[in-house]
């Protein structure tokens, strides 16, 4: 078992990260004394594979329980579906302790995490992620959100988990799309902030059944954990460099309309692509750069081409994000592997260039 704490004060929680191991949960939660009932938000998938384990877990320790399921998709991240959920809480608590278990992907984590900030001004809650890209980064930090039609997250808070419970077993069934998915998230990490972690997906084949995820969860858990600590509020730059591929991805996963065609992951490669190719035309980001971070993405087998989309409806989405300051178009780029930086003022012909070059 390995611990990685994240460190905020009276807000202080643990990333416990574990094989095969769900059977403690029950334990892990009774630790943390935040009440006996537990409503568990999770998806059809998710439940089918991990909810035996975490029922008997909790049943051990007698903790009651209710269980929300919601479709496994992005659209459930909808006023739609929160607003359902608010009502299955409202009526589970009477007379309980309760507390939220965000049980699945980020689609999950974000959703869960929202409705535990605000209902009743904030009720305790705790994250087992179970995809990649959860337990490498969505369920850290306390970013919680939903999304409207204008844009995604659109609709959020910052709200701690009291505990994340990852169990790396789960990755077994985890699809090889979703795998992708996360590794995207992976490569962002090395990017930005390490590149002995982006050396080593450039040393091992792609193998998802031979990769060291132990070492490969914990080494993202405990780059995001720092960054958080510095900037739980995303206020100072430090947090923004993990929104690295992040502004251009997003606008490709908005002008696709969270359709299938891009996961998450797909988008933000796509991002981090053009991020670097317009970091090259500004003179921050060596060429070299380009070379492996292409190399890499081709490996893993995520995107490098944007398909099927409109520039003028990515752009139009772009414009919605509101990581952009005001009117200033502000974002992460390399200065190398492993070391980011942030620019302002970029000009939005320039982003448009660099789309246009990865449209197929
Ligand atoms: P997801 O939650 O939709 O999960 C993807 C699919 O995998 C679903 O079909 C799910 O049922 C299935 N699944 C989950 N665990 C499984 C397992 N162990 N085995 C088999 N199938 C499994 O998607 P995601 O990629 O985890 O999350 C994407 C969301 O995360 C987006 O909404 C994004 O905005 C959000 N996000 C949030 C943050 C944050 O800081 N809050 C950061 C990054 C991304």
């Amino acid at each position: 078992m390995k611990i990685v704490k994240v460190n905020l004060k009276e807000r202080s929680y643990s990333i416990i990260i574990n094989f095969d191991n769900y059977a403690r949960l029950g334990k892990e939660i009774r630790k943390l004394n935040i009440g006996e009932d537990a409503f568990i938000v999770t998806d059809k998938n998710v439940m089918k594979i991990v909810g035996e384990k975490i029922i008997s877990s909790l049943k051990k320790e007698k903790l009651s329980f209710h269980i929300e399921t919601i479709p496994p998709t992005e659209r459930s991240k909808s006023i739609k579906v929160w607003i359902n959920l608010v009502e299955k809480l409202a009526k589970f608590d009477k007379k309980r302790k309760v507390f939220l278990v965000a049980l699945g992907g980020g689609v999950v984590g974000d959703i869960a995490g929202f409705l535990a900030s605000v209902y009743k001004r904030g009720i305790p809650y705790i994250q087992i992620p179970t995809t990649l890209l959860a337990q490498v980064d969505s369920a850290i930090g306390g970013k919680t959100a939903i999304d409207l039609s204008f844009g995604k997250n659109l609709l959020g808070t910052f709200y701690q988990p009291r505990l994340v419970y990852t169990d790396i077993s789960v990755l077994e069934t985890l699809p090889i799309r979703e795998i992708r998915n996360g590794l995207a998230e992976v490569i962002k990490y090395g990017a930005i902030k390490d590149k002995y972690l982006f050396n080593y997906l450039e040393k091992n084949e792609f193998n998802p059944r031979k990769y060291d995820w132990q070492y490969i969860v914990s080494k993202c858990s405990k780059i995001k954990a720092k960054i958080v600590e510095k900037d739980e509020y995303d206020k100072k730059e430090i947090r923004m460099i993990l929104n690295f591929g992040h502004t251009i991805g997003h606008g490709i996963e908005t002008a696709s309309e969270y359709s299938k065609k891009y996961s998450h992951g797909e988008a933000i490669s796509l991002g981090m692509l053009c991020a670097v190719e317009l970091g090259i035309l500004l003179k921050i980001t060596p060429k070299e750069v380009l070379k492996r971070l292409e190399d890499l993405i081709i490996k893993i087998g995520l995107p490098q081409k944007i398909k099927s989309l409109d520039i003028k409806d990515i752009m139009k989405a772009i414009g919605y994000d509101k990581k952009f300051h005001g009117r200033t178009t502000r974002m992460v780029f390399l200065k190398d592997i492993g070391s980011a930086f942030i620019a302002e003022g970029i000009p939005w012909n320039l982003i448009t260039k660099v789309i246009k070059k990865r449209l197929e």
